[in-house]
């Protein structure tokens, strides 16, 4: 009689919310799976935090594939995600004032948008009809999407591109346009402003016409509850599987031998064994630091040598005791004109945007309500400042001293109803989660890198794979899980098994 033969084991390096998908792709598919994670929690970027009976949200807009139409809505289930999960569908997008009392409100509806453009800037018709053609087109945009590897990999790359052939014009126009251009084709100063405030000046004007497509199809929710409760979702489901994970278990190396992936050795000195080793973490630290910088090419290297990663953030949470039942629920809240700019971290403000927690009542208690700001930061400003301790303590504490002023401007009365000021810098997020530079998202999605499949393996090295946003341009949660199934179907077929998923 044989005995049978024991499970291969992986390990993942990093509980973000790739390394949580793969552990539980991996744990489905039978792999003694186990993930070592160096904070004290699961999530990563994709997290929050508790003050004084507000919870932060430090992650969280919208979930791509919240919504049953959407591809992505099986794998979420499939890790355990959506269920019992309930999405709040925003109809706003933003909303941008200035000092003249005028209100841009960019509605994810096309014609409700398009009426509401013509109305604030009728100069500005045939460039608003344009834009509104490209977001007519993104609400229609609904590729097939499937694993990318191997056969089916092959066979969903050829639906890809019969679906995109007749489209290809309209598709390459906006890829290639950038939000920067967008914004100065129109003379309009308030449409200007919110389409360079919105998002990034290099980032491809196509995906941001894909995010409004999202959220008006409802494919492209709020999670009630925030982030951490979709990871414990995630973390449970792996539990559940048989998965095990580990706390405080920080990565330093990875175990190579005859050019293949053994194991890892982590900062207590200590040895972990096992037959295919995914790396979850930052992709810098774990090419160049874990790594050592062996198993590199040119195609390795270029994006870190020459794409531009999201930029780390000034991150600001404030519980306020007041309601904000005058205004709508929005994706990313309400950006007003400031009466004299401000210089938050070495960065000049004219406008505050204010994310307004007024949708979600469980993140305050009753009455209050959570708001966030979240600017654009620079690394390396920080990174000098922290050299004195006192320094960089009290230029959070001005930041904040700051803001409640801002706020004030907008809402007179609200600086005495603030209860809780929590400033996150790019070095808190650099400490949390290990991200290259404190970046936020992975690598900025852009008319160049847009749809470049990043490799998930390294040149030479054998057993070993990447997963999560730094081998995924965009990043996001969606990238999260899209690469881990990726990868854990490359790597069953590589084991001589077939892939199989189950909700
Ligand atoms: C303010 C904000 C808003 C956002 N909004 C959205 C949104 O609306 N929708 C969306 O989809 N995405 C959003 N994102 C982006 C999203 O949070 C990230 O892209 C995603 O969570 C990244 O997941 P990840 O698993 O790839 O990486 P991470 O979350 O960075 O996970 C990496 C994990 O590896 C661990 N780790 C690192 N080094 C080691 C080591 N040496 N040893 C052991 N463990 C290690 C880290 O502690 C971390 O847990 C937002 C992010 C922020 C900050």
């Amino acid at each position: 009689m044989s005995e049978a033969t024991p499970a291969k084991s992986v390990l993942i390096i990093g509980a973000g919310i790739a390394g949580l998908c793969a552990g539980v792709y991996a744990a489905m598919n039978g792999y003694r799976t186990t993930i070592l994670e160096m904070h004290t929690q699961a999530g990563g970027l994709c997290t929050s935090w508790r003050r004084r009976g507000y919870t932060i949200d430090g992650c969280i807009h919208w979930l791509v594939g919240s919504g049953p139409a959407n591809p992505m809505h099986r794998w979420w289930q499939e890790v355990g995600l959506t269920q019992n999960r309930r999405f709040v569908d925003h109809e706003i997008y933003q909303i941008f004032q200035d000092r003249q009392g005028r209100t841009l409100t960019l509605y994810t509806d096309p014609d409700r948008l398009e009426k509401h453009l013509l109305e604030l800037a009728p100069q500005d018709a045939a460039v608003i009809r344009e834009f509104i053609g490209g977001l007519r087109f993104a609400v229609a945009f609904k590729p097939p999407m499937g694993d990318r590897s191997g056969l089916s990999g092959l066979l969903d790359g050829a639906r890809f591109m019969l679906f995109l052939l007749p489209r290809m014009r309209t598709f390459q126009k906006w890829m290639k346009t950038d939000m920067r251009s967008l914004a100065e084709r129109f003379s309009d100063p308030l449409i200007r402003r919110a389409l360079k405030e919105m998002w990034f000046d290099d980032f491809s004007a196509f995906f941001m016409l894909m995010t409004f497509g999202w959220l008006q199809r409802k494919e492209a929710g709020y999670p009630i509850g925030g982030s951490l409760p979709m990871i414990h979702a995630v973390e449970e489901r792996f539990r559940s599987l048989g998965g095990e994970l580990r706390f405080g278990a920080r990565v330093e190396k990875i175990l190579v031998e005859n050019n293949r992936a053994v194991g890892a050795r982590l900062a207590d000195g200590s040895e972990l064994r096992a037959d295919f080793v995914i790396s979850a973490a930052d992709g810098h630290a774990t090419i160049y630091d874990m790594l050592e910088g062996r198993f590199v090419d040119e195609k390795v290297e270029e994006p870190y040598k020459s794409w531009k990663p999201f930029p780390p953030l000034v991150f600001i949470g404030m519980g306020v005791n007041r309601t904000f039942n005058d205004l709508p629920g929005t994706v990313t809240g309400l950006s007003f004109d400031l009466a004299e700019p401000v210089s938050i971290g070495g960065k000049t403000l004219t406008a505050l945007p204010v994310h307004i927690y007024n949708f979600d009542p469980t993140l305050a208690p009753a009455g209050k309500t959570m708001l966030t700001v979240a600017i654009d930061g620079d690394y390396d400003y920080w990174k000098r400042l922290s050299e004195d301790r006192a320094a960089y303590e009290g230029e959070k504490s001005a930041i904040g001293e700051t803001l409640v002023g801002c706020l004030e401007q907008r809402w007179p009365g609200i600086s005495r109803q603030v209860e809780v000021v929590d400033v996150s810098t790019p070095l808190t997020f650099e400490r949390y989660t290990g991200n290259w530079k404190g970046s936020f998202e992975g690598w900025l999605m852009t008319a160049e890198n847009g749809m470049t499949p990043m490799k998930k393996t390294l040149p030479g090295l054998s057993n070993f794979y990447m997963v999560g946003q730094w081998v995924q341009p965009g990043g996001g949660l969606p990238a999260g899980v899209q690469s881990a199934r990726e990868v854990l179907s490359a790597l069953c077929k590589a084991d001589g098994k077939p892939f199989k998923t189950f909700i």
